[in-house]
């Protein structure tokens, strides 16, 4: 899902950062892609001649011009800022540092780019289509749940919920479709989903503010045209946008936002990007914990969701993906926020149509053709970004896929119904797990999936404390989408922005909050 790569729970100050046209015009209503304002598909002459074609070439040789660019960007990425709140002292934003980025911008090709964006559209249409189609839920999930405890508890509120029936009625979802850039047979890249996010997609604030620091870098060594081609980006506005619909749509001039946090949150900063668009509209915004909704959360007679005395109507979840997130008084209050009519993002079924499980049965013959009837061409563009993906479910075709994956393990992920990043297997693990689990009916609580192989390239990654060295990397490609639906008419369906983030080759998994990946930006070529 979203982040554990970014779990630390990331987030920010909004006024002291330039604020960037956006070159991607979001549409405004279903099915508009407005495309680039600027046209982004020219190679740069200038890059080629520094040997570009997949990365900075000389600029990486000069390990002292490193060090003081790498000087300069940080105290950028500290002007504008892209900031954490340090592990010793997660709770406090007393003492801060910067949020872990790349020296350069990394080479993405823009017609992948571009593609990326014209899908995401479609990809917010399946998820909402998924979230309501409670037969397709309860057959994709049947087998998982049983082997899986947190599913099963998620599926569990899901039911109480549909057999009180759904007080709801305005949906949000807030979501990031991430891709890597596979390589194929002929070297050409092809994009490639690796998950989408539908919990709690984080770092769409901080995202907004590291173009600023690649476009100082590359000014520093005076390269102002490329420094120009640094995408501006802006999801935290996007996102907000989409709280601000499903809050109108509510219809109270008084009810709030409430935004689940975690109590130790290191991206409190991303997060407040979000509010801060808020606030500037006059929506306010409320941090709780879980157990603060399980102490003084209730619901009046006709479910309306009332904290502290004040009624709510949108919750947006920042909190909440990965089992250790539970205790039991915080099951409690997870089922009565969803018991409620306020907005939750993501409601419970939005949350299950995220999983790792659901996105293997989509990627079945007929599924995605079931799901969105009559519409070909989008499951066409959707499924141009599936990856090889195997059901273990008990049975021949899991036994198959199991002996495939034995056969050649460096070409399979064994992946859990988890989000948060560090929970996939891989390489000799994956093959002593598969061993451990293939008689054995817990498979059914794992998916195979195809291991994507992008080109690695040179850049640096700055963190604090870090040495500034030149390693290999590989970059996953998010992008950010928004809908807002109001009984079965879709009134908003957008995307809002992307996200890149590249790491060291030698980690397999792992996002920004685990400390392996770290924020970077596009440079189209
Ligand atoms: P999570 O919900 O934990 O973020 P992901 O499916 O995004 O789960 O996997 C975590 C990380 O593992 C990804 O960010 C990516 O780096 C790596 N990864 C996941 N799937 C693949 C794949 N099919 N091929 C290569 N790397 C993958
Ligand atoms: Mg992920």
């Amino acid at each position: 899902m979203l982040c554990q790569a970014f779990h630390f729970a990331l987030m920010e100050v909004e006024s002291c950062h330039p604020v960037f046209t956006p070159l991607y015009h979001t549409a405004s209503f279903i099915g508009c892609w407005v495309g680039p304002r600027q046209p982004i598909t020219n190679h740069s002459p200038l890059l080629l001649q520094v040997g570009m074609a997949t990365g900075w070439g000389s600029l990486l040789q000069d390990e002292q011009q490193l060090e003081e660019l790498a000087r300069q960007a940080v105290d950028r990425a500290l002007a504008e800022g892209v900031l954490l709140r340090t592990l010793q002292e997660p709770s406090s934003s007393d003492v801060v540092s910067y949020a872990p980025f790349t020296l350069f911008p990394s080479l993405v090709p823009s017609a992948l780019l571009e593609q990326a964006y014209a899908v995401q559209m479609d990809f917010n249409m399946l998820v909402d289509a998924v979230s309501q189609n409670a037969a397709f839920l309860e057959q994709t999930l049947s087998s998982t749940i049983k082997r899986d405890n947190f599913t099963a508890r998620l599926f569990n509120i899901y039911k109480q919920v549909l057999k009180e029936g759904i007080a709801q009625t305005v949906f949000l979802g807030l979501n990031r479709s991430d891709y890597m850039f596979q390589r194929n047979a002929d070297g050409s890249p092809v994009l490639k989903q690796i998950e989408i996010n539908t919990i709690s997609a984080s770092f769409g604030g901080l995202a907004s503010r590291t173009p600023a620091v690649h476009r100082h870098v590359l000014n520093v060594l005076s390269k102002t045209k490329e420094a120009a081609k640094i995408l501006s980006n802006n999801p935290s506005k996007g996102l907000a946008q989409g709280i601000t619909k499903a809050w109108e749509l509510y219809g109270s001039a008084n009810a709030l936002v409430l935004l689940i946090a975690q109590e130790k949150e290191r991206n409190i900063f991303d997060q407040r990007a979000i509010e801060n668009e808020l606030l500037a509209k006059n929506i306010h915004v409320i941090r709780r914990r879980f157990e603060d909704v399980f102490e003084k959360g209730s619901l009046d007679q006709d479910r309306r969701l009332f904290m502290d005395g004040q009624e709510v109507a949108v919750v947006y979840f920042r909190d909440g993906y990965m089992p250790s997130q539970y205790s039991v008084q915080n099951w409690e209050a997870r089922l009565l926020l969803e018991r409620s009519c306020a907005i939750k993002c993501p409601d419970i079924a939005t949350q299950l149509a995220g999983t790792k499980k659901v996105q293997q049965e989509l990627s079945r013959m007929g599924v995605l053709e079931m799901l969105l009837p009559g519409q070909p061409e989008t499951v066409a563009r959707l499924r141009a970004t599936f990856a090889g993906l195997y059901s273990l479910d008990m049975g021949e075709e899991g036994d198959q896929a199991i002996t495939e994956a034995l056969a050649a393990p460096s070409q399979f992920v064994l992946k859990p119904q988890r989000e948060g990043g560090g929970n996939n297997l891989y390489g000799e693990e994956m093959v002593q797990a598969l061993e451990h689990l293939k008689d054995s009916e817990e498979r059914a609580s794992y998916i195979l999936m195809e291991k994507i192989e992008p080109e690695p390239f040179g850049n640096c990654l700055l963190r604090p404390g870090s040495p500034v060295r030149v390693v290999q990397c590989i970059s996953e490609l998010g992008i950010f989408g928004v809908y807002v639906r109001q009984g079965k008419t879709l009134v908003m369906n957008k995307h809002v922005g992307h996200l890149l983030r590249t790491k060291a080759i030698e980690h397999a998994d792992g996002g920004v909050a685990a400390g392996v990946a770290v924020l970077d930006n596009p440079y189209p070529v």
